[in-house]
C-alpha cells in the first residue's frame, strides 16, 4: 500500500547501498553501524515507527475477533502454499478465459524480458508505474532504462525515491528518510514542469506531485503494477492503496502489464474477506485503505484492452521446498513486522540491503537468494518476537531467524578443521550447565563480577581474548547480591523453621 511520505520530519543524510535489489553489497553489521552513527535518521525513524505503531494498535483493538482473523489469515496463506500448483493453474485458465495473457517467469532477468517485450510490441518508451515490491525485486526499472524505456512510479513516496535516484527504506513508506526540504529540493532539481517557486510545505509539495503525475497518467499508454493479491477462483487481481494513483494505471492505459509473485494467491473470492480485514489495519493503521482496485481479464470498451499477467518465481518455489522457511511466503507485506522492530526502528531498512527490509527481509531475502548472499541478515535480530506477535499471518519470524542461522553455521562447518572461540565457550557452558554442583559453583563465581560492576551498574567491556568482541557491544547486568538458588534455599529454611 502506498501511503504519503511523513513530511514534516527533519533531514537525514542517507547513503543507501547501490541497487542491488535483493543481494546486499555489503554485511548488515557494516550497513548498520553507518546507520546507527546518523542520529537524526534515528530520530526519523523512531517518530515514524512509533506513529504508525500507535494507529496501528488503537484500530486492531478495535476489532473483537482479532486473533480469529490473524488464524484465518494464517490457515488461509498455509493451505495456499500447500497446494500452490492446483491454485495456479487455475488463476492461469481463469485469466485467460477472461481475455487475459499469463507468462510465467522463472527468474528476475526473465521476467524483466518478458515485460520489456511487450512493452515495446505496443511502440511506446514510456510507462506508468504503480508501487510494486516485485518489479523492485526484478530490478525492472533500472533494466527499462537500459533498454530505452521510462518507467514513472506514481505514488507519491515512490516518486520521491525514483526522482532522488535513491532507494525505498520501508516497505509502506518508502521515502521515510526524507523530510520536506529535501523533497523540494529533489523536485526543483528533477520535476520538469515544477514551479520555480515551490516551498516545502506538504500541501504545495502534494500539489506538484499531482500536477506532474496528472500528465503522466494523460499520456501513458502503458501501466505497469504488482499485485497484492489474484485470486484463483475468478483470476481476479487486486491492488490496495492510499493516493488513487493505482486506479489512475489501472484504468486509463490501453495495455496493462501486471508482475506479481506466485505466493500472492488466494484460493477464493471470499477469501478477501479475511485480507482486506487484516491488510489495512496491520500497514496504515486504518480500519480499511482508500483505494481498493480489482480487475478480472479484459472488459471491451471499459478500462485497459490488453492485459498480461507475468507470474513470477525467482526463488520462491526454493522457499516453499524448506519446511521451516516457507512461511515466509505467507507474508501480505504490511510492515508491521518493520514498525515493531527495535533493530529496523534504529538502523532504517537501506542497512538490509535488499528490497524487503526489517524482521520479514531478514528471513525472505536470504531464502530467496540463497543464504551465502545474504548471511547477515538472520543475525540482524534480537529475537525479541514482537515481529511475530505484530504479523497479521502470524509468521514465526524469530523460529525462522533461528533456523536460517542454524543453516548458515551448519554450511561452514566443514570448513573448520578448529573449534572457533564461540564452539568453545559453548561446549564450556554445557560442560558447567549439565551438572548441578559445577553449575552451583558457576554461580557463586559470578559473584566476583559485582566488583567489576559496581560503578555503572553494568559490567562493561572486558579485554579479554575470549570476551572482548562480545562485551564490547553488549553490557552484562551487574550480578545479584544473592543468587536465585540462595534466595530458594533461603525462603524454604524459613518455611521449615
Ligand atoms: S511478515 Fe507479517 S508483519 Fe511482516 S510484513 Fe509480512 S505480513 Fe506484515
Amino acid at each position: 500500500m502506498g501511503e504519503p511520505v511523513l513530511l514534516g520530519m527533519p533531514a537525514p543524510p542517507t547513503s543507501p547501498r547501490g541497487v542491488g535489489n535483493l543481494r546486499g553489497e555489503e554485511t548488515f553489521p557494516v550497513a548498520a553501524r553507518r546507520a546507527l552513527g546518523n542520529a537524526q535518521l534515528r530520530a526519523n525513524l523512531g517518530h515514524a515507527t512509533h506513529t504508525i505503531r500507535a494507529k496501528r494498535a488503537q484500530v486492531v483493538a478495535e476489532v473483537p475477533g482479532w486473533e480469529a482473523l490473524r488464524e484465518a489469515g494464517s490457515q488461509l496463506k498455509r493451505h495456499t502454499m500447500a497446494n500452490l500448483d492446483t491454485y495456479l493453474i487455475r488463476l492461469e485458465e481463469q485469466v485467460t478465459a477472461r481475455g487475459g495473457t499469463v507468462h510465467w517467469a522463472g527468474d528476475a532477468a526473465e521476467a524483466n524480458t518478458i515485460v520489456t517485450g511487450l512493452i515495446k510490441s505496443t511502440g511506446n518508451d514510456e510507462v506508468v508505474k504503480v508501487k510494486s515490491m516485485a518489479t523492485q525485486e526484478i530490478g525492472l526499472n533500472e533494466h527499462l532504462e537500459s533498454q530505452g524505456i521510462a518507467a514513472y512510479e506514481t505514488d507519491l513516496a515512490e516518486l520521491i525515491v525514483q526522482l532522488g535516484h535513491d532507494l525505498p527504506s520501508h516497505i509502506l513508506v518508502p521515502a521515510i528518510h526524507r523530510n520536506r526540504s529535501e523533497i523540494r529540493e529533489i523536485f526543483l532539481a528533477e520535476m520538469e514542469d515544477v514551479d520555480p517557486n515551490l516551498t516545502d510545505d506538504p500541501a504545495v509539495l502534494a500539489a506538484a506531485a499531482r500536477r506532474h503525475l496528472r500528465r503522466k497518467f494523460l499520456s501513458a499508454r502503458v501501466a505497469i503494477s504488482g499485485a497484492n493479491f489474484g485470486v484463483a477462483e475468478t483470476g481476479t487481481l487486486g491492488v490496495v492503496e492510499s493516493e488513487g494513483n493505482g486506479r489512475m494505471c489501472l484504468t486509463l492505459p490501453e495495455t496493462l502489464i501486471t508482475v506479481m509473485g506466485i505466493e500472492k494467491l488466494v484460493p477464493r473470492w471470499s477469501d478477501l474477506e479475511v485480507f482486506l480485514q487484516l491488510l489495512p489495519r496491520s500497514s496504515t493503521g486504518e480500519r480499511m485503505n482508500p483505494y481498493t482496485s480489482m480487475w478480472t481479464g479484459v472488459t471491451p470498451g471499459d478500462g485497459p484492452q490488453e492485459f498480461h499477467l507475468v507470474l513470477l518465481d525467482n526463488g520462491r518455489t526454493a522457499v516453499l521446498s524448506d519446511t521451516q522457511g516457507r512461511d515466509a511466503l505467507n507474508c501480505i507485506r504490511c510492515s508491521a513486522c518493520l514498525n515493531v522492530c527495535p533493530v529496523y526502528e534504529r538502523t532504517g531498512g537501506h542497512a538490509y540491503g535488499s528490497v524487503y527490509p526489517g524482521p520479514i527481509g531478514a528471513v525472505l531475502s536470504p531464502q530467496l537468494t540463497g543464504i551465502e548472499d545474504n548471511a547477515s541478515l538472520p543475525y540482524a535480530s534480537s529475537l525479541c518476537g514482537a515481529c511475530y506477535d505484530a504479523c497479521p499471518v502470524k509468521i514465526d519470524i524469530p523460529a525462522m531467524l533461528v533456523h536460517l542461522r542454524n543453516a548458515h553455521v551448519e554450511a561452514h562447518r566443514a570448513e573448520h578443521t578448529l573449534p572457533s572461540a564461540e564452539d568453545a565457550i559453548m561446549k564450556a557452558a554445557s560442560w558447567v550447565m549439565s551438572n548441578e554442583k559445577r553449575w552451583a559453583t558457576a554461580v557463586r563465581s559470578a559473584r566476583a563480577g559485582r566488583v567489576l560492576g559496581r560503578r555503572r551498574g553494568v559490567i562493561g567491556p572486558i579485554p579479554l581474548p575470549l570476551a572482548e568482541a562480545w562485551t564490547t557491544a553488549r553490557d552484562i547486568p551487574r550480578p545479584p547480591q544473592q543468587s536465585f538458588r540462595d534466595w530458594w534455599t533461603a525462603e524454604h529454611e524459613k518455611g521449615r523453621s
